[in-house]
């Protein structure tokens, strides 16, 4: 394949926006060659200002669930578009969408909306510090729970591609209030609380991991977490910014049987549009601006054209539950191919799916937390990226990322993604 315009795109891009990209992970760091710059998506391809289609198993991270250019989004998002983009008052929309949420889960009596995933989970965190007069947060290693100062230590995702632990500029002062436990290891959590004296506001975790790569927490290990919680009186918050709707349609809450307390989503309740929302019983929500004391606020939040971009996308996702079936059998025929693959030029591979979400390394054992993570061979994940970019495969670019399968994803596309893989580990193995 040529890439000629988007290695020319990029280096006019580098020369005004830092790193030629307004998210990091974008830029390729970890694998090989130059990201292909998009023009357009339909369905389930994308396609890059060569004429490049690809095949894509990214959709912008998660939220395209429908593929791109769902025509019920698109008819829905127009003709709210007609009536104003913006207006930073209440609209019914906004009830409308929080209602089907709260419908949904069980532990959410009310919800407020931001614009992006990091905000969501910021807010909910301050709200939890606020509800319970605490300043100490416990996070897992290798959880990404957004940008914000607090939440930027050992996070995962694109910092783990470039191997930082965290950023200058996140003043120590403010990660000291941040515990560090490991996923799905007990002792290490019992250990955090024993260190605090109980003093914790807030356990927040990604029930099903996806920022590195796809690593769901064991059942039993949840259900510790929420006996730790309740006996210290400390919140447990599920950050399904990426699982929900993902996983199942009520994303890992439609999983597992334990109920936290607090909840964040984003991504496919945006439909491609910035959304986030964080949602918890009515005693906790209470507690937020204007009914309560802690301060929360945007100008954006709320937003008429992106809430109705959600609305239609969760609507259709509840009229056809079934959907998730489709998904995850997809999802495991395309990586229970790319295994076959890798046995067949006996490269270790170990796979995972849970609903549209799934995620392989290039492994010999299981993956249960970040340092299991990290030993997946990072070299080999750049050059089969590269191979599968190649064969029109548009794959995250780093092993520490989940995939995703949409509606508009046919079983042609993953046999044909299947053959690329057995190419491109033929190739590699020769
Ligand atoms: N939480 C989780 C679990 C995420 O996966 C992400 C983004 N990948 C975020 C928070 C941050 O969301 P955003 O990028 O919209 O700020």
């Amino acid at each position: 394949m040529a890439y000629d315009k988007s290695i020319a795109a990029f280096e006019e891009a580098y020369k005004v926006i830092p790193g030629g990209v307004d998210s990091p992970v974008r830029a390729f760091n970890g694998v090989e060659g130059t990201p292909p710059f998009i023009e357009r998506g339909e369905g389930g391809y994308l396609y890059d200002i060569d004429g490049n289609r690809y095949i894509d198993y990214v959709q912008s991270w998660g939220p395209l669930i429908f593929g791109h250019c769902d025509a019920d989004i698109e008819a829905s998002v127009i003709d709210a578009v007609k009536r104003g983009l913006s207006f930073g008052a209440p609209t019914n929309v906004e009830t409308e969408l929080a209602a089907e949420i709260v419908a949904l889960f069980e532990s959410i009596d009310k919800v407020r909306f931001v614009s992006s995933g990091t905000e969501a989970v910021m807010s909910a965190i301050r709200l939890a510090r606020g509800f319970t007069g605490r300043d100490n947060i416990l996070k897992f290693t290798g959880c990404y729970h957004g940008h914000s100062d607090s939440l930027l230590v050992q996070a995962g995702s694109g910092l783990a591609t470039f191997g930082a632990p965290s950023s200058p500029g996140v003043p120590a002062d403010l990660t000291k209030h941040t515990l560090l436990a490991t996923y799905n290891d007990m002792a290490s959590v019992e250990k955090c609380f024993e260190d605090a004296n109980g003093e914790i506001a807030c356990v927040i975790i990604e029930p099903i991991a996806g920022n590195m790569g796809l690593v769901p927490a064991d059942e039993s290990f949840l259900e510790g977490l929420r006996t730790l919680c309740d006996a210290h009186g400390t919140l447990l918050i599920f950050d399904e910014v990426m699982s929900g709707f993902r996983a199942s349609l009520k994303g890992a809450q439609g999983i597992t049987q334990v109920k936290p307390d607090m909840v964040t989503l984003g991504k496919v309740i945006g439909a491609g549009m910035p959304v986030g929302a964080f949602g918890a019983r009515a005693e906790i929500m209470a507690h937020l601006s204007p009914e309560g004391p802690v301060y929360q606020a945007g100008t954006l939040s709320g937003n008429p054209v992106a809430m109705t971009a959600g609305l239609t996308s969760l609507r259709k996702l509840k009229s056809n539950p079934a959907i998730y079936v489709d998904l995850g059998k997809k999802a495991k025929k395309l990586v229970e191919g790319f295994k076959k693959a890798a046995d067949a030029v006996n490269v270790p591979m170990v796979t995972d799916v849970r609903g549209s979400m799934f995620g392989f390394f290039f492994s010999d054992k299981p993956v249960k937390n970040f340092a299991d993570a990290m030993e997946n061979d990072q070299k080999m994940f750049a050059k089969f990226h590269k191979g599968m970019l190649d064969r029109g495969v548009y794959l995250a670019c780093s092993s520490f990322e989940a995939g995703f399968i949409s509606a508009a994803t046919t079983d042609e596309m993953i046999e044909e993604s299947i053959k690329a893989a057995y190419e491109t580990l033929a190739e590699i193995a020769s």
